[in-house]
């Protein structure tokens, strides 16, 4: 996959993206990371990206110009178009799943007090990694990045992935390793016994259990929607 990162900051992506799977993903070519910065598609002597918003109010906007001819640099066909907003669909793992299977995605990281709307009208898609603020859309970026690489064939074991949490609408079972007693808290001896039957039905009804304790909204979620597909209606 090729993933295109439209940024003012290119910078900051040192660091998160040389080590640990992102690496990995990147030295197997699972993944190749090119960046992009609007700053060079300008044409006055300031390299101007940003202006003040219509109608007043504060901050700065993002201006469309440099923003789109960046996108278009990098544009292909299969190309997928993201923009990282706080005002976007929230990011689950059902949305990393399908864009783990694009050719090609162009992630644009707004600033400041955001974009210029008229650019939107270019983009396939604008998610939000949380219901709160951050400054920029850099690390969203890395956020979405990160969950897409651990999806693509050849980086991670499938299995793992699989039964991680969010995979099924669920909240992984807990582990544990050496040593069997830690501070006088025991492993659940059935984990020891060797039986990968017992111990699977065991991981189902623990991920059951911490699901419907800590996130009872996916369990809902989940029934909604099979109810919704039992009924042939769309939610
Ligand atoms: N004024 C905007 C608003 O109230 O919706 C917030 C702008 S924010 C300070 C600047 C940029 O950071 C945004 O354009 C977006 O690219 C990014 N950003 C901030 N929070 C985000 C979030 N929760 N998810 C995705 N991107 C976010």
């Amino acid at each position: 996959m090729q993933i295109d990162i439209i940024t003012l900051f290119p910078e900051m992506f040192q660091g998160p993206f040389d080590w640990s799977i992102l690496k990995k993903a990147q030295q197997k070519e699972a993944l190749k990371i090119n960046f992009v910065n609007p700053r060079d598609f300008t044409e006055d002597a300031h390299r101007t990206v940003d202006d003040r918003p219509y109608g007043g109010g504060k901050g700065m906007l993002l201006k469309a110009e440099p923003l789109f001819r960046a996108v278009r640099q990098v544009k292909k066909k299969s190309s997928w178009v993201v923009y990282l907003s706080p005002k976007g669909k929230p990011l689950e793992q059902s949305q990393v799943k399908k864009l783990s299977q694009k050719q090609h995605l162009i992630l644009v990281c707004g600033h400041y007090e955001g974009v210029d709307e008229r650019f939107l009208k270019g983009v396939d898609l604008v998610l939000s990694i949380g219901d709160y603020v951050l400054t920029g859309g850099e690390i969203p970026a890395m956020v979405l990045v990160d969950a897409v690489a651990r999806l693509l064939p050849g980086v991670l074991d499938v299995e793992a992935t699989r039964e991680e949490s969010f995979a099924a609408k669920r909240l992984e079972s807990p582990h544990f390793t050496r040593p069997q007693v830690w501070r006088g808290r025991r492993v659940p001896s059935l984990l020891l016994n060797g039986d990968h039957q017992e111990i699977a039905t065991w991981r189902e009804s623990q991920s059951l259990k911490l699901t419907k304790s800590l996130r009872p909204d996916l369990l809902t979620k989940t029934k909604r929607i099979q109810e919704a597909k039992s009924k042939s209606i769309s939610v």
